[in-house]
């Protein structure tokens, strides 16, 4: 965190001059620089998410592998990948939309 002294405003960019008055800021100690936690943008994959997705594509290669040697009149393992799918679907709209989560 900087400091103009002409402002008495304090700045967190990482700048040479003050924006208002275009002085050199000045630095000052780090104690008021973590006031707020660094909040990452991006939320890394959880482990849940790898083992559903292994389960998922398990499921699918299964089912197909199930279909080619009892084949029957209804193409089944379709059902299962749209299934599937709309399940990720679900779950990836409600991860983003994580704030709402009870509203869906
Ligand atoms: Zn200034």
């Amino acid at each position: 965190m900087k400091y103009c002294e002409y402002c008495k405003v304090y700045t967190r960019e990482d700048r040479e001059n003050c924006p208002l008055c275009e002085n050199k800021l000045e630095n000052i100690n780090e104690e008021h620089e973590q006031i707020f936690p660094k909040i990452p943008s991006i939320y890394k994959r959880n482990l849940a998410l790898k083992i559903m997705g292994f389960i998922s594509i398990a499921l699918i290669v299964l089912s197909f592998a199930i279909y080619f040697l009892f084949p029957s009149n209804i193409n089944w393992p379709i059902l299962v990948l749209f299934g599937l799918l709309s399940v990720w679907l679900d779950f990836f709209f409600l991860i983003r939309k994580k704030h709402i989560c009870l509203k869906k």
